[in-house]
């Protein structure tokens, strides 16, 4: 039986690697969420974001990606041995002490990573309990494994951070080493059933700045009238220390952050295809 730790509180900056070194591999899907979600693997939660959905957020970072974005600010999200092993009725508890405050902030919990359809059951038992609490509940995805998600796990969810990393399939292959449809199959589902959704794109100067690559986003998402917003978010060097404790190879060195003149434009290309943005 693997050791169960406590959840700390944190931040998404700090590194976390080796915490539990006989976790099972994320990608056997089936054996990740152990005893249908009682337990599951943690790397960090932060107590006051304003970023990560509506009001004051909880955001809880699971651990667990089956993508390898070139520019992932948490490579130490990737692996569940590099998380916390800890039981949803721990997470749930923490959740608890914050829950009167968020109420009354207008805000709620987010389910962040990594990525949260990786361990689904363990994301899902968290979730369900902050809705019994009256919280409003956001995950943050990829929308790779949006396969998997039933309509039981969606009715736990109040709003989702779609990432799209690209409207490319070659490109989508380059930043993330997968494939892009499933991704776009999710933000068709999320917009059929009327799902609320805010789409993230990660503008990387050189990878994903490519005007075409944009506009193909933009024309996608302007006629989800589920999709609030479309949030244009600058990569950044923060991350960058840890693929270097890391020992992975970091393609960003020499990659500068979007010059205000690249966000406005691509901002404005989402506006003038109908989006909302900030
Ligand atoms: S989906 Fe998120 S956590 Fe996974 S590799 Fe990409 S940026 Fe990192």
């Amino acid at each position: 039986m693997m050791q169960l730790g406590m959840l700390e509180a944190g931040n998404r900056h700090d590194l976390h690697v080796g915490i539990s070194p006989d976790a099972p591999d994320e990608s056997e899907r089936d054996n990740v969420d152990e005893a249908e979600g009682a337990f599951g693997y943690v790397h960090s939660y932060e107590t006051a974001s304003r970023y990560d959905g509506p009001g004051l957020r909880v955001v809880l970072f699971v651990s667990g990606c089956l993508l390898r974005c070139t520019y992932c600010h948490n490579p130490d999200t990737w692996h569940l041995k590099d998380g916390t092993h800890v039981s949803a009725q721990h997470v749930i508890g923490r959740l608890g002490d914050f829950a009167p405050a968020l109420r009354s902030l207008d805000g709620g919990l987010t389910i962040s990573g990594g990525e949260p359809l990786v361990q689904l059951n363990f994301t899902r038992r968290i979730l369900a309990a902050a809705k019994r609490m009256g919280l409003h509940t956001a995950i943050e995805t990829s929308g790779f494994l949006g396969d998997r998600v039933d309509d039981d796990y969606l009715s736990c969810v109040d709003l989702v951070l779609l990432d799209i990393k690209s409207s490319d399939p070659e490109t989508y292959r380059r930043v993330t080493g997968r494939e892009l449809a499933p991704t776009l199959r999710f933000a068709e589902r999320l917009a059929k059933a009327g799902k609320r959704a805010w789409v993230r794109f990660t503008l990387v100067p050189g990878l994903t700045d490519d005007s075409a690559n944009v506009a193909g986003i933009a024309k996608y998402v302007a006629p989800m009238s589920n999709v609030e917003w479309v949030e244009v978010q600058p990569f950044h060097q923060l991350g960058a220390f840890k693929w270097k404790a890391m020992n992975l190879d970091y393609l960003h060195e020499k990659t500068s952050p979007p010059s205000p003149q690249l966000m406005k434009r691509v901002i404005e290309q989402f506006r003038n295809a109908g989006c909302r943005t900030r």
